[in-house]
């Protein structure tokens, strides 16, 4: 769908604010247009009603989908990965423990039909889907299958670390090609093999750790389906303005034609302090500082033209344009805040998990849709 433009002069006037940034003054002087990705509740055009088991929901337009890839550890162990951040109210599964039974791909395919003609995307994340190739292409073949009796699809993204397109880049950019899938999106959190690895450390045997493999492979794919490289800022990563220039100029060495600069989540107080809480809370770059930072360039304010600034139910970015055509996102997200979405009732996000629940949300056994056992 066509996401709504707000005239940022116009929030100025009327005093709203939209943007959860200390540079929102700056930002809105900027940029001069908003994009609305979070729907207002007060208007309908936004939500799309659909009743599932006998209750009427009401979907956010637009709204993504996510079949949650879990069928085998992830080939990576990154230091600040959210699948090991644990709330300690929560009860239940954690998602990135179940792994699919053998009637996972059936019940995915009769929760694509009881989420018929919903408009949606695709978001295929979770663990590392590249890493078990033959579930990611049965999956591939699970959503295609859906098609008139299933969602209406308005676009589909896959997430990766990448370690299963350097092994098996062949069959699966064949596979996601044929899929029509969007764009990739590619972490990498720095442009030097050592401290990204030191980030991201990949379990041993995975060639993605190896600068020349994950380069050679980041060029394939985007030579195939568009690869927007995304880059969580860190202390011992990319914290600066320089170390901004740097990625930049690396990502076009690779034909990238996009890149996301994103600061870790931020997390209330709900989070336990395990060994991942604390290295996000110690090693956090806030990207206020490195945008600020930016900003205070020369370089930065006569290169980038800012493009628009989007304002999503948890998060915010700030999109720029290079000379050559080359986008660059600085975004910011908050899990308070998805969390507080997740209670309203309203839908904002799907995610069908391992243990076939069918869920508005990340959390296996909480804000239940539907499951197989609800089938007539
Ligand atoms: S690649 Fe993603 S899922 Fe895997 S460890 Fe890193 S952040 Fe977690």
């Amino acid at each position: 769908m066509r996401i709504p433009l707000v005239d940022t002069r116009e929030l100025v006037r009327r005093k709203v604010a939209r943007i959860d940034s200390r540079l929102q003054p700056q930002l809105m002087q900027l940029f001069h247009q908003l994009a609305l990705r979070d729907p207002p509740r007060e208007d309908k055009s936004r939500w799309y009603p659909h009743t599932i088991s006998g209750r009427v929901h009401h979907f956010a337009r637009p709204l993504t989908f996510t079949p949650y890839a879990s069928a085998r550890p992830c080939s990576a162990r990154c230091r600040f990965c959210s699948e090991t951040l644990y709330e300690s109210n929560r009860t239940g599964s954690k998602a990135a423990a179940l792994r699919p039974g053998p009637r996972y791909f059936d019940a995915l395919g009769s929760a694509l039909r009881v989420l018929r003609d919903v408009p949606l995307s695709y978001s295929l994340s979770g663990l590392e889907s590249t890493d078990d190739p033959d579930w990611l292409c049965q999956l591939l073949d699970t959503l295609q299958s859906a098609g008139d009796v299933g969602p209406a699809i308005e676009g589909s993204v896959l997430y990766t670390n990448g370690a299963g397109l350097v092994h098996h880049g062949e069959r699966l950019l064949a596979a996601l090609s044929d899929f029509g899938l969007s764009w990739i999106e590619w972490s990498r959190h720095h442009d030097a093999e050592g401290p990204n690895d030191q980030i991201m450390r990949f379990r041993l045997g995975q060639a993605v750790a190896q600068q020349a493999d994950a380069e050679a492979a980041i060029a394939a794919t985007n030579a195939v389906l568009p690869v927007k490289l995304v880059c969580v800022v860190q202390q011992g990563g990319i914290a600066q303005a320089d170390d901004v220039w740097r990625y930049l100029s690396w990502a076009r060495t690779l034909g990238v034609r996009t890149v996301i600069f994103r600061e870790f989540s931020a997390l209330p107080s709900t989070y336990q302090s395990n060994v991942t809480r604390r290295y996000v809370d110690s090693h956090r770059v806030c990207i206020d500082d490195l945008l600020a930072s930016c900003l205070d360039s020369a370089r930065f304010r006569h290169t980038l033209e800012p493009e628009v600034l989007t304002h999503g139910y948890y998060f915010w970015n700030a999109r720029w344009r290079a000379p050559d055509g080359m986008t660059v996102v600085f975004e910011r997200s908050d899990y308070g805040t998805l969390h507080a979405c997740e209670h309203t009732g309203l839908i904002y996000k799907l995610v069908f998990h391992a243990n076939e629940h069918l869920c508005a949300g990340w959390q296996p056994d909480q804000h239940i849709l539907w499951r197989p056992d609800d089938l007539p």
